[in-house]
């Protein structure tokens, strides 16, 4: 699955602010649903190895894992 900054790039600028506009106007999620999707939102943790990510055309991540991070 693409990272953040990929994912921004396949959308689009436009796509991105209409999906926050959705976003805000949405009722929150209950707490079944968060539960849910826990596994999923907590998974950033692979990010940092970089293998999830090919970026927008398989040609690499945008936003790939930087060395120096702590
Ligand atoms: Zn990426």
């Amino acid at each position: 699955m693409p990272c953040r900054a990929c994912r921004h790039a396949i959308l689009g600028d436009e796509v991105v602010a209409h999906i926050r506009k959705l976003v805000d106007a949405a009722p929150p999620p209950d707490q079944e649903l968060i539960a849910a999707l826990r596994p999923i939102l907590t998974n950033p943790a692979q990010r940092g190895k970089g293998a999830t990510c090919t970026g927008p055309n398989g040609r690499g991540c945008l936003n790939p894992p930087s060395t120096d991070a702590p």
